[in-house]
């Protein structure tokens, strides 16, 4: 069972990449953003709630990301392995998965990051904006708190990932192909 952390600002492509791993590897995707979109989706109590944070470009509450990545792991049991993607996304996340993890039995082995420049992401995701349906791509002042909650919450996983020499970065201002070209050699070269 191997477990692969893909890492790295909004929208430096981490969806796109762990698309391409799930079909070449046979792992299963956990996307926090999209569990949190059916969520909002469905309407229910906890959408409602993360709906407002998401759309204000604030992160969910930890409990609330982390119950939902314990629910993927037990109900998964027979799939080769998982890659997170936008999990986790702060460092007392990090604590949670390596705990939940730890009792059973495994690991996170890889944290593959993709590096793109704060002007790239904001290209990217005003792009993203125009395909798909996503209230919080549109606004350049919620672009601006996630990007600035990105370097605030999530960066400092940077430092506790290489303290456990699993933290492998990739450039990602190229074509998809090419990264996924360095993201498949980082996977094979163990
Ligand atoms: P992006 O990769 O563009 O940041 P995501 O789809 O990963 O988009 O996430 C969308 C939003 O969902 C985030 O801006 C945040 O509000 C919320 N979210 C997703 N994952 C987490 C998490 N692990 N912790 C807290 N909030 C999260």
């Amino acid at each position: 069972m191997t477990h692969y952390i893909i890492f790295g600002p909004p929208g430096a492509g981490k969806g796109t990449q762990a698309e391409l791993m799930v079909k070449k590897y046979n792992l299963l995707h956990i996307s926090t953003g999209e569990l949190l979109r059916a969520e909002i989706k469905k309407g229910t109590e906890l959408g409602i709630m993360a709906k407002a944070l998401i759309d204000a470009g604030n992160l969910v509450p930890d409990e609330v990301v982390v119950a939902m990545i314990k629910h993927k792991f037990t109900s998964n049991p027979d799939v080769s392995g998982f890659i997170l993607d936008g999990f986790p996304r702060t460092t007392a996340q990090a604590a949670t998965l390596d705990e939940l993890l730890g009792e059973m039995g495994k690991k996170v082995d890889k944290v593959i990051s993709i590096i793109v420049s704060d002007a790239t992401v904001r290209d990217r995701i005003r792009h993203r904006a125009q395909i798909e349906d996503r209230k919080d791509d549109i606004d350049d002042e919620v672009i601006a708190t996630r990007i600035r909650n990105y370097h605030q919450k999530t960066e400092p996983l940077i430092d506790f990932y290489k303290a456990q020499n699993k933290y492998f970065e990739i450039n990602g201002e190229g074509s998809v192909e090419k990264i996924f070209e360095e993201v498949c050699t980082l996977i094979d070269n163990n």
